[in-house]
């Protein structure tokens, strides 16, 4: 990449799509116009071919190693981002099963996957944050999971509010427990033989978007009924290693090298949580130590390693701080439109020089207005 270039790249605080790592950006720039072997761009060939399969092979290899995944589970790379697994997993999980789905709602993204499985059956919001404006998580004794449920659903990380889980529900053996993980896959390591289903969109920590990773315990695979669209059957995905129709070639050679990132450079997820632990604590402590400025959102036991959420004083302050920041390259940083206030997104590709310029700023910000 030239240097100019890269010296315009500001720190992209953006929430989805979101900021990639610049080594990855550079191996993609090099290899755009060849990839090795192929003598055409991975966007020109055909998925079935030698240089994709080795590519898509490598990808969930990949995956798999950094999650320590065993053959229970099938990987899939899937499209229609994480709004078509709202549906697609009460398609194969809830439809005709005469059971009921249980949810935990603590954000915006768990009531939109609420109001798409009820479609497909009977779906019971087991707990709900919205009383307090979803700004933490429940604990275990504030719901009890049905032994007999079809499955128990919640999200890891709530992106626009900024709440994460610390950890897994508590979950019967016998149910299944799913989650949208798109917002904090990968930020740290994964109990994964904790779940039945986990899915992440990639545009947010892990590749560009148009791929959703699907990771489905094999028994699940046999549930889905014989009359769902092929599409929607994570077993034919499942069969055909994802290529049960024409995967997204170009995202998945993405994400497959933001995995390699992850593994080679950064050493796999432990390092990678330590690194995100390190990132939203200087953020986090500028929130605390400035309190009569800033207000952060997440109740502390519920902040999110990922997207970092709080309001400034008034509507005034709040454009005058983005203007700001965005004039020392701190950028895209405005709340989701239906919370507003900041939001500033650290996600794994963020390197902590990103959020130490932004807490000086906050604390310069707050000094001068405050
Ligand atoms: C972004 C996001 C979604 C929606 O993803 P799409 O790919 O746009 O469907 C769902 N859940 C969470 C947690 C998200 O962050």
């Amino acid at each position: 990449m030239s240097a100019s270039a890269t010296q315009q790249r500001v720190f992209n605080f953006s929430a989805g799509p979101a900021a990639l790592p610049l080594s990855v950006l550079q191996q993609v720039q090099e290899e755009l116009l060849c990839f090795p072997g192929a003598g055409a761009s991975v966007m020109e060939v055909s998925h079935r071919g030698k240089a994709f399969v080795d590519i898509i092979e490598d990808a969930e290899s990949t995956l798999r190693s950094l999650l320590n995944l065993s053959d229970d589970y099938a990987l899939l790379f899937l499209q229609g981002g994480a709004a078509l697994q709202f549906s697609m997993i009460p398609a194969n999980l809830l439809r005709d099963s005469g059971k009921t789905a249980q949810y935990l709602l603590t954000g915006s993204w768990g009531k939109k996957a609420v109001a798409e499985a009820k479609k497909e059956g009977d779906v019971e919001v087991l707990y709900d944050a919205k009383d307090s404006n979803y700004d933490h998580v429940p604990s275990p004794s504030d719901y009890q999971v049905s032994d007999s449920a079809a499955y128990l659903y919640y999200c890891s990380n709530e992106t626009i509010q900024g709440v994460q889980f610390a950890s897994e529900p508590e979950c019967p053996d016998s149910v299944p427990l799913v989650s949208d993980a798109s917002s904090d896959f990968l930020c740290r390591p994964l109990p994964m033989d904790k779940y039945g289903l986990l899915y992440a969109c990639a545009q947010k920590n892990a590749g560009p978007a148009g791929v959703t990773v699907a990771i489905v315990r094999r028994d699940l695979l046999e549930r889905g009924s014989e009359q769902l669209p092929g599409y929607l059957q994570y077993r034919n995905h499942a069969a055909g290693g994802s290529m049960w129709n024409t995967p997204p070639t170009f995202p998945v050679y993405v994400l497959g090298k933001v995995a390699r990132w992850l593994a080679d450079d950064i050493g796999g997820l432990e390092a990678m949580e330590k690194q995100n632990q390190e990132k939203s604590k200087l953020l986090y402590d500028v929130l605390d130590s400035h309190s009569d400025f800033y207000h952060g959102h997440a109740k502390p036991e519920a902040r999110s390693l990922m997207n970092v959420t709080f309001t400034l004083p008034n509507d005034e302050l709040q454009a005058k701080f983005l203007a700001e920041a965005a004039e020392n390259n701190l950028a895209n940083m405005k709340g989701h439109r239906s919370v507003g206030g900041i939001r500033a997104s650290i996600y794994n590709a963020m390197p902590i020089e990103g959020p130490r310029t932004l807490a000086e700023f906050m604390k310069d910000f707050a000094l001068k207005n405050g």
